[in-house]
Order: C-alpha cells, then sequence, then structure tokens
C-alpha cells in the first residue's frame, strides 16, 4: 500500500509573519499519521517553517534547488542547503519553473538526480499544457517527460520519488482535471515507470495529481487507483487544505 502524500506548495506567498500564521491556522488540523502531509514555502520562511512545526508529523519541502553543491549561480539554492534548514522534500521542474525559468527535461533530470544523491525526496511535476491537451498529445508529452526525469535513475532511488501530474491547463485556473482524466495520465505514468523499472518498483512510487484540487473535488481524486496523493497550489494557503488532508471524512 503507498501512503498517501499531499503536498502544498505555497509559491512566492507569505513572509514569514505570514507563513507562521498560515502555520498556526493549519497545524493541529493537519497534523495526522495517515497521510504524509508537506508544506513547501518560499526559501525565506523554510527555517520558521521547520521551527513551527517541530514535534508534528508535518514535513517541509522546498520548491526547487540547484543541481550543483556550491559555486558562482547566483541566485540559486544547493540541496546541502536546504537539508542543513531541516528540510526533507523538494518539488522539481514545477510548470511555472518550465514557462518562466527555462527549465527543460535536462536540467530537472540533473536536479532530480542530485536531490536523491543528497537525501531530499524529490516530486518531480510533469504535465501537458492545453494545447498539447486539444492536439491529444498529452500521454506522449507525460511519457517523455517521465522518461527524461528518470534518466539515469535506479530502481532503488526511483522507488522513493514522488511525481506530481499536473496538467498546465488545470493548474490556477479553478478547472480541474476530472478523476477520469486525472487516473488516466497518472497510469500512464505508472505504465511508463513499469516499462523502466518493473512492476515492484513502479507501484512503489507515488503519483500526486494537482491543479486546482480542492475540497469538493479531493475525495474523487483520492478514489482513484493511480492517484497516490495531491499537489495543492491556491487551496493549500487556507483552511481548506485541511480537508484536502483529511479528505474521506
Ligand atoms: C500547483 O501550482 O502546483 C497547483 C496545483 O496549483 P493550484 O492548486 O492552485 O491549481
Amino acid at each position: 500500500m503507498r501512503k498517501a502524500v499531499i503536498a502544498g506548495n505555497w509559491k512566492m506567498n507569505k513572509t514569514i509573519k505570514g507563513a507562521k500564521e498560515l502555520i498556526a491556522l493549519l497545524k493541529d488540523k493537519v497534523n495526522t499519521d495517515k497521510v504524509e502531509v508537506v508544506f513547501c514555502p518560499t526559501y525565506t520562511a523554510l527555517s520558521t517553517a521547520v521551527e513551527e512545526l517541530k514535534g508534528t508529523n508535518i514535513k517541509v519541502g522546498a520548491q526547487n534547488m540547484h543541481w550543483e553543491d556550491n559555486g558562482a549561480f547566483t541566485g540559486e539554492i544547493s540541496a546541502d542547503m536546504l537539508l542543513e534548514l531541516g528540510v526533507e522534500y523538494v518539488i522539481l521542474g514545477h510548470s511555472e519553473r518550465r514557462q518562466y525559468f527555462n527549465e527543460t527535461d535536462a536540467t530537472v533530470n540533473k536536479k532530480f538526480k542530485k536531490a536523491l544523491k543528497a537525501g531530499l525526496i524529490p516530486i518531480v511535476c510533469v504535465g501537458e499544457s492545453l494545447g498539447e491537451r486539444e492536439a491529444d498529445i498529452q500521454k506522449k508529452i507525460v511519457t517523455d517527460q517521465v522518461i527524461a526525469a528518470f534518466n539515469e535513475i535506479e530502481a532503488s532511488d526511483a522507488a522513493k520519488s514522488i511525481v506530481a501530474y499536473e496538467p498546465i491547463w488545470a493548474i490556477g485556473t479553478g478547472k480541474t482535471a476530472s478523476s477520469e482524466q486525472a487516473e488516466e495520465v497518472c497510469r500512464w505514468v505508472r505504465e511508463t515507470l513499469d516499462s523502466l523499472y518493473g512492476t515492484e518498483t513502479s507501484q512503489k512510487v507515488r503519483i500526486q495529481y494537482g491543479g486546482s484540487v480542492n475540497a469538493s473535488n479531493v475525495d474523487e481524486l483520492m478514489g482513484m487507483e493511480n492517484i497516490d496523493g495531491a499537489l495543492v497550489g491556491g487551496a493549500s494557503l487556507k483552511e481548506d487544505f485541511a480537508s484536502i488532508v483529511n479528505f474521506g471524512k
């Protein structure tokens, strides 16, 4: 059985003060051992989040990292710098990073390898654009992204990873993929991992759905065979996140 993992991607929201307030609002409501819960604040609020969440089961993740250990990479953050703060997860290749910061399948793969080597749990994002969905090429797009991301990653590392399927047309738009659409692509992701590593490994990888997940659609999404969690943007900044984590109740 795969343990469900629900992560809140706060994006570029919340100062340290705001992060403290949000954590105070949510902490007790989402502190469970039934679901793995991860808060992904901005870099500046990571230390605060680690501190404020001590003594709970809630983990902290970053939204990005660089693949090098150190050096002349102005504005970047390394895996060791995140680990030093007590960060345990890292989101990689989010569509906003791909779209606005020129991240490519190749750089996502470098980051993925580094995160695993450093001992962080990567949440690797894949997903098609609206144009690609309309052209009905979403299977090829997502399959190619998964193959590229997992290039040269060993089965034992692959098994520890989380893949987030996030159709770009559903992110921040209020337009959720139907549970059937989401399940179909998550199944393709697992089938791709199956062809790369075999069933034992592919069955261990957790696959999240992300894209306008909210308290009303989470139950249906989480009921799908290949959906093992959610990556939540907008709704992770409010009390709704507690209802999402406590899905099915
Ligand atoms: C996201 O950015 O990862 C996301 C899924 O955002 P939202 O939930 O707001 O669509």
